[in-house]
C-alpha cells in the first residue's frame, strides 16, 4: 500500500469529522495500518500508544481476542435480522445483562451516542404527553454540556463552536449553571459549588418545570467541554429537585459508563437512579457502533397501549444489529472474568504515578483524575495550543488531543506499567516541546 497515494485519496474523497479539511495542507492525516492492544501502527511501523482509547470507545485494547471470537462466532451464525416484528438471542441477552447493571430495563437500541439522545429526550416528551401533560416538552442541560451534534441532540449541547453554524435549526434547550468543581472560590470545596449549581437549578425549576419534560446530565465528568469534574453531591440534589418539580432526569453516561470513573455508571457513585440512562461509547469494546437508552416501567407503561400513535415511534435501520449486540456481550463478559473494576484501582495508582512529573509541572494547574480519566490544564494564551500539542504527541508516539488548553488521557484499561511510562512520558515531552514553541506561535 502506498502511504503518500492512501493520504491524497482520502483528502480527495472523505470527508473527516471534526475537521477543517484545509489544515491538512500543513498537518497531514495519520494513515494506519492496524492495531493491536494499546498500540496504533502506520504504514512505517511507527507505533503510537492509544492515550484517548480512539475517541474513548476502547476499553481493553485494539483486536482483543475474547471480542473477536465472538464476533466470528456471531457472524457464522446470524448477521443482521430487522428488529420490528424479530427478535434474537444478542439483544435479548444484552437488554438482560444491561437491565441487570443499571437496575432500569426496556432496553431501545440506535448506532451512536447522539441518537440515545434523541430517542431519551423523545420519550421523555412522549411520556409527558401520553401522560396527558403535553405541554412538558422543554429541555434543560448543564453549561458546557455535550450530548451529540445531531440537530436535536444541539438543543442540549451547549459548547459555541458545535452550535453556532447550526443555532437557526436548534430548539433551544435552556442551560442552568454547571457544578464544574474548578469554580470553586477560595475556601469553597467541590460541594459548595454543586450546592450553588444545585440552587441555580432549583429556582429555574421553581419558574420552568410546568413546561420541562427532562434535565440531561453527564453524570460527574462533563467531558467534551474539557473533562470539567464535580462532586457526586450534585447528582443526589439534582434526584431530589427532579422527583420535587416532576422532572425526568436523563444520565448521559455515554462517556462515563462501563468503567472509566471507577464504578460501572459514574451516576452509582451518588446512589441514585435515574428516568432514562443513555449508554453508547465503550459499550462495544470500540469494535461495532452501537447504543442504548434504557428506562422505568413507569415510563415503558405510558407508552403501552392498543393505540399505535401512544408507542415510542422510532427506528433505525440498524436497531439491535446482532454483531455489535454480541461485541457488547463479550466486552460485559471481559468485566466480570477480569475482574476489571478492581483491576482498575490498582492501575490507576500506577498511571498516576507514571503522571506525577506533568501533575506537578509548573506550567500545569488542576490537575485532576477519576477512575481512568486524567486531566490538566496547560497554562497558555495560544490558540493553536492543542494542534500542536497532538502533533508533539504523535512524534513522541502517543495519540493525546487536548480539547483547549485541557490535556487528557483516557487510556484503555488494559495498560501495563511499560505503557504507562511510554504514555507519561510522551504526554510531558510534547508538553514542554508546545510549550518552547509558544513564542514562535503567539
Ligand atoms: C460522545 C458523546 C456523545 C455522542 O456520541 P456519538 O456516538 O459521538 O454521537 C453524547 N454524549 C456524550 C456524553 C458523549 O461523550
Amino acid at each position: 500500500m502506498n502511504n503518500t497515494s492512501l493520504l491524497q485519496r482520502s483528502l480527495t474523497h472523505v470527508w473527516h469529522p471534526c475537521t477543517q479539511m484545509k489544515r491538512h495542507e500543513t498537518s497531514p492525516l495519520v494513515p494506519i495500518a492496524k492495531a493491536e492492544g494499546v498500540w496504533l501502527y502506520d504504514f512505517e511501523g511507527r507505533r503510537y500508544l492509544d492515550g484517548i482509547s480512539s475517541w474513548w470507545v476502547n476499553l481493553f485494547g485494539h483486536g482483543h481476542p475474547h471480542i473477536k471470537a465472538a464476533l466470528v462466532a456471531q457472524l457464522d451464525q446470524l448477521d443482521h435480522v430487522m428488529l420490528a416484528g424479530f427478535t434474537h438471542e444478542p439483544v435479548v441477552q444484552l437488554s438482560e445483562k444491561l437491565g441487570q447493571l443499571t437496575g432500569l430495563g426496556h432496553a431501545f437500541y440506535a448506532s451512536d451516542g447522539a441518537s440515545a439522545t434523541e430517542i431519551a429526550l423523545k420519550m421523555s416528551a412522549h411520556y409527558w404527553r401520553n401522560t396527558g401533560r403535553p405541554e412538558k416538552c422543554r429541555f434543560v442541560g448543564l453549561a458546557g454540556g455535550y450530548h451529540g451534534e445531531t440537530v436535536g441532540a444541539l438543543a442540549v449541547t451547549d459548547i459555541a463552536l458545535f452550535r453556532e453554524a447550526y443555532a437557526p435549526l436548534v430548539r433551544l434547550a435552556a442551560t442552568v449553571p454547571s457544578p464544574d468543581a474548578r469554580a470553586a472560590q477560595p475556601g469553597e470545596s467541590a460541594a459548595d459549588v454543586a450546592h450553588r449549581a444545585a440552587s441555580a437549578l432549583e429556582a429555574w425549576l421553581e419558574l420552568h418545570h410546568s413546561g420541562t419534560a427532562a434535565l440531561i446530565v453527564e453524570p460527574l465528568v462533563q467531558c467534551a467541554t474539557g473533562m470539567a469534574m464535580h462532586d457526586a453531591c450534585y447528582l443526589q440534589h439534582v434526584r431530589a429537585l427532579c422527583d420535587r418539580y416532576e422532572v425526568h432526569l436523563v444520565v448521559d453516561e455515554i462517556a462515563t459508563g462501563f468503567g472509566r470513573t471507577g464504578t460501572m455508571f459514574a451516576h452509582q457513585q451518588a446512589g441514585i437512579r435515574p428516568d432514562f440512562i443513555c449508554l453508547s461509547k465503550g459499550l462495544t469494546g470500540g469494535t461495532l457502533p452501537l447504543s442504548a437508552v434504557l428506562t422505568t416501567d413507569t415510563v415503558y407503561q405510558a407508552f403501552y397501549d392498543d393505540d399505535v400513535a401512544r408507542g415510542f415511534l422510532h427506528s433505525h435501520s440498524y436497531t439491535g444489529n446482532p454483531l455489535a449486540c454480541r461485541a457488547a456481550l463479550a466486552t460485559l463478559e471481559l468485566f466480570e472474568k477480569n475482574d476489571v473494576l478492581a483491576r482498575n484501582v490498582m492501575l490507576t495508582q500506577t498511571i498516576s504515578q507514571a503522571f506525577a512529573p506533568l501533575t506537578s509541572h509548573a506550567r500545569i494547574k488542576n490537575a485532576r483524575q477519576l477512575g481512568m480519566i486524567w486531566a490538566w490544564d496547560a497554562n497558555t494564551t495560544s490558540p493553536s495550543f492543542s494542534r500542536r500539542y497532538q502533533q508533539q504527541a504523535m512524534t513522541h508516539g502517543v495519540l493525546l488531543r487536548p480539547i483547549g488548553n485541557t490535556i487528557y488521557a483516557m487510556p484503555p484499561y488494559v495498560m501495563d506499567e511499560g505503557a504507562a511510562t511510554h504514555l507519561a512520558q510522551g504526554a510531558l515531552a510534547a508538553l514542554e516541546a508546545t510549550l518552547a514553541e509558544d513564542n514562535t506561535h503567539a
